[in-house]
């Protein structure tokens, strides 16, 4: 599959105002602490992670809904790190969002109709018909009714409004949908639904989704590749089946011992990590899962391993995997 989307080294720190323990020099939250990873066309990337670990940042900072602070992005081949305003509103065109919370994501005041033919009118389609048959094809796709885009959007169901939402992200056409935990505000049976929408919407559009999620079960139907992040950083990246068969990294075999084992004669132990995320504002030295690993080494206290490849579509960031002919510097 070729290539749409590599990111390079991207990193988004946010500096903290006035320093903290009275300390004048700028602090940073680093967010986003030099991930690495690419999306191929036409294929269903997970990022997964607990809240905070940098998903959302790095999404935004992905489309360029936010400045990277170092690293670089290339989409089709392009270099959009740098890039200026008449090309991010192309850009706007090819990546679109979908947010977690539809109903805050949509204006209260505007009728659906409005909602979704929007984005249309910023992209400068000045014709009104055409915009018109836009925003009923795509109605029409997501399984929108005439009648419901009179309505608010106060008057739909959690599942109807993550439609319009859907709508919206779809009608400029994008190549590439970062969906930002699109289903974990829903009920579990509607989850499947907008979950098999999306699934019918790429098929037919042979659309590209970076799908965020902090749940690994939605995660494991839903992507083809999945990159594990842990405080601003990717340390695992893999295909779907090779994670959940055997996950290299000791963070993904913990995450992942919480699921229930597809196996129900194969026993599984429940990994319980010790103590809680650090802060993202001073990060552990060396690897930076190290106070929590159960496998942790006298190296990864003073060494940041690098994300190494172990095997086709498997990439793993520990020491445990450190291969002879690998050199960290
Ligand atoms: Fe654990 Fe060391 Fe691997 Fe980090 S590098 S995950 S501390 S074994
Ligand atoms: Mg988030």
């Amino acid at each position: 599959r070729e290539e749409l989307l590599r990111v390079e080294n991207l990193k988004k720190y946010f500096p903290i105002k006035g320093g903290v323990f009275g300390n004048t020099t700028t602090q940073h939250v680093k967010a986003v602490d030099g991930i690495t990873f690419n999306v191929k066309k036409g294929e269903t990337f997970g990022i997964v992670g607990e809240s905070g670990c940098g998903k959302s940042t790095a999404g935004r900072t992905i489309m360029r809904m936010m400045e990277p602070t170092e690293g670089k992005i290339f989409f089709q081949g392009q270099d959009i790190t740098n890039i200026n305003k008449d090309e991010m509103r192309k850009l706007r065109k090819d990546i679109q969002i979908v947010f977690q919370d539809p109903y805050a994501s949509l204006n209260p005041r505007m009728r659906v109709y409005k909602i979704i033919e929007e984005p249309l009118i910023n992209f400068g389609i000045t014709d009104k018909a055409e915009r018109h048959r836009r925003v009923l094809e795509v109605a029409d796709q997501v399984g929108l009714s005439q009648a419901q885009l009179k309505r608010l959007p106060h008057e739909f169901s959690g599942g109807q409004r993550q439609r319009i939402g859907i709508a919206r992200a779809l009608i400029s056409k994008p190549k590439l949908i970062i969906a930002d935990e699109p289903v974990s505000a829903l009920d579990v049976s509607i989850q499947s639904q907008v979950l098999n929408l999306m699934k019918d919407l790429q098929k037919e559009f042979g659309l590209t989704y970076i799908f965020i999620s902090h749940d690994l079960s939605v995660i494991k139907h839903f992507c083809d590749r999945i990159g594990v992040m842990y405080l601003g950083k990717m340390v695992e990246v893999s295909e779907k089946n090779k994670l959940y068969d055997d996950p290299l990294h000791p963070y993904s075999k913990a995450l992942l011992s919480a699921l229930p084992s597809p196996h129900p004669l194969q026993k599984k132990e429940r990994i319980i990590l010790r103590g809680d995320v650090p802060s993202p504002a001073s990060p552990p030295n060396g690897c930076t899962f190290h106070p929590r690993c159960f496998s942790c080494m006298e190296v990864c206290k003073a060494v940041k391993p690098e994300l190494q490849l172990m095997d086709e579509n498997h990439s793993v960031s520990c020491h445990l995997y450190k291969t002879a002919e690998v050199e960290y510097v």
